[in-house]
């Protein structure tokens, strides 16, 4: 490659956001070049390879439908995919579109400068690359900043430790072996029932206790698979106008109306269904305290039902935040693995962690020793994959210091004062509240419309309007402040990262609501953006 490459689009990442950018740039005649850090393709799919990692979105709706031929012609095998399945679906896209040619792998993109003069972008990477491009997209996942605590003494400990996001690709062997696990999001949560397993021993240190619903996984059973590939058109419809990208709408009725049994009768029918959509047994969860608290303690009661040990189950119960308002977990038998003799629950809140030790990891009150550990510990979501890359704007505005106080942008497609860069599923978009496929696929194609109208036009630049920026982020924010999110210190608000801005990233008002608004603002010549010529 020269040092002076030039391309019509620079794409970072091959993850489903990045593979479907990248077709529809080349699909526009565009030349495209992708940077991924990784060595293959799938982005979250190629790194989380810990054991148990599965989608929390069942297979049959946890794929593109950009292309029909796509849709009929893959096979799924479980109501939920499992890490390897989506893995080998996204290198078989990558294959089928002949994507990889276009893909420099084991490339971290370091830092990227919009070149006013010649409204370009300068693009630089690890590996010594120095390209331009008319336009950036950075489809980085938005759980792609796998984040260690700084616990003392880390260094200092003599086995091997992993974070989940991080796994070795070869597998971790963790037969009659001690393991310590931090963490109990859906990662911990996830793997913690497969590592006890496998492992002599596993102690669980937990901060705050997680709301989870079973998966009640099973073999996709070949009937309902076809029945969606017969009628995946109108499904795929619904998915698109729904609020989450799902197909199970919700129930829009309110819990607080709903009498006892009939609250219990369908919190068990979404009990025994299992999944993410137990958030939508009544409208009013998200909320109103009140109703929430119903659907908080029929979860409690669960835990007690299958937890032996009351004082256990008691410390499993979450109690400090409205269930959903973390993003809920979707479980294989992970409140029964407390039952084995050999986990160890630890409430770290009780009890805090004050080292690692070479030995094992040393709380206030005892020394809990391990041979390995595994660090479920989670990410800087959202605006950590950002600006982890070094990216100037106009006027040599930095983003790291435009977003100091927190992520701000039109649409969270992009953030004034950055022409022509533009964020899959960014902060401002519903992204992380939706299936992700969804929303990714909705960026993307809103994005590859706006760059073929701006080639067709003479259009130089595109930026966002600062006032339609600030109206945008107010609408984010109020909306936000409606429900039960803003009570919960949760990544979404940045919470797990100290020091980091407490702002609701992501926009709850639904994917269908959203799609309709940025069609509109499309529709009307991109209102809220500058055109520059
Ligand atoms: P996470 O939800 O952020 O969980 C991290 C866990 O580590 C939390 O329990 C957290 O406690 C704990 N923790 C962090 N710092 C700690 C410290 N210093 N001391 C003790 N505990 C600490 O991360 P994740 O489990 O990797 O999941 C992240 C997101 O990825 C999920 O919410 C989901 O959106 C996605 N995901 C999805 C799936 C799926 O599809 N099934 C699977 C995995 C991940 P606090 O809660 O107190 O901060």
């Amino acid at each position: 490659m020269t040092p002076q490459a030039r391309y019509d689009a620079v794409v970072v990442g091959a993850g489903f956001a990045g593979l479907y950018m990248l077709h529809r740039l080349r699909g526009l005649g565009l030349s495209v070049r992708v940077f991924e850090t990784g060595d293959g393709v799938g982005g979250t799919w190629y790194w989380n390879r810990y054991p148990g990692a599965r989608c929390d979105v069942e297979s049959m709706q946890y794929s593109y439908s950009f292309s029909p031929e796509l849709e009929q012609e893959w096979e799924w095998t479980e109501r939920y995919p499992s890490q390897p399945e989506i893995l080998r679906y996204l290198e078989h896209v990558a294959d089928r579109f002949d994507l990889r040619r276009d893909i420099r792998f084991g490339t971290r993109v370091t830092r990227a400068a919009y070149d006013e003069t010649e409204h370009v972008w300068r693009v630089e990477t690890d590996r010594g690359d120095r390209v331009a491009a008319r336009h950036l997209v950075t489809a980085v996942g938005c759980l792609s900043a796998a984040r260690v605590p700084d616990f003392p003494g880390a260094a200092s400990f003599r086995g091997p430790s992993h974070h989940t996001g991080r796994w070795p690709h070869e597998g971790v062997d963790l037969t009659g072996l001690r393991v310590a696990v931090i963490g109990t999001g859906s990662s911990g949560i996830q793997s913690i029932p497969i590592i006890a397993e496998q492992a002599a021993h596993v102690t669980v240190f937990q901060r705050t206790p997680n709301y989870s619903v079973p998966a009640w996984n099973r073999p996709l059973e070949p009937e309902y698979q076809s029945w969606v590939k017969a009628n995946y058109p109108g499904l795929r419809r619904a998915m698109r106008e729904s609020h989450t990208g799902l197909l199970d709408p919700g129930n829009p009725g309110s819990a607080l109306e709903a009498g006892d049994e009939e609250r219990a009768r369908e919190f068990e029918a979404r009990w025994a269904k299992g999944g993410v959509t137990f958030l939508g047994a009544y409208g009013d969860i998200g909320i109103s305290s009140e109703a929430n608290e119903h659907a908080a303690e029929f979860v409690r009661a669960k835990i007690r039902e299958i937890v032996a040990d009351p004082e256990v189950a008691e410390k499993l119960s979450p109690r400090n935040h409205p269930l959903g308002t973390k993003r809920i977990c979707v479980d294989t038998g992970y409140y029964a693995t407390f039952n084995r003799p050999d986990v160890t629950l630890v409430d770290v809140r009780e009890d805090p962690i004050v080292e690692i030790t070479p030995t094992g990891v040393r709380t206030a009150a005892a020394e809990h020793p391990a041979d390995v550990i595994v660090y479920a510990t989670g990410y800087d979501a959202m605006t950590g994959p950002l600006l982890a890359i070094d990216i100037t704007g106009k006027g040599g505005l930095s983003l790291r210091r435009k977003w100091e106080a927190g992520p701000r942008t039109y649409l969270g497609l992009m953030t004034a004062g950055f022409p022509n860069l533009f964020t899959v599923t960014g902060p401002g978009s519903p992204s992380v509240l939706s299936n992700m496929i969804v929303s990714i696929e909705q960026h993307v194609e809103w994005i590859a419309d706006c760059v073929a109208r701006l080639r067709a036009g003479g259009v130089a630049a595109i930026d966002a309007d600062p006032l339609a920026e600030d109206a945008w982020m107010a609408h984010v924010n109020e909306i936000a402040g409606q429900t039960l999110f803003v009570r919960a210190d949760s990544w979404y608000l940045g919470a797990n990262i100290p020091g980091k801005p407490r702002v609701f990233m992501p926009y709850v008002g639904g994917v269908g609501v959203y799609r309709e608004k940025c069609d509109q603002v499309a529709a009307a010549g991109y209102e809220g953006f500058v055109l520059s010529s």
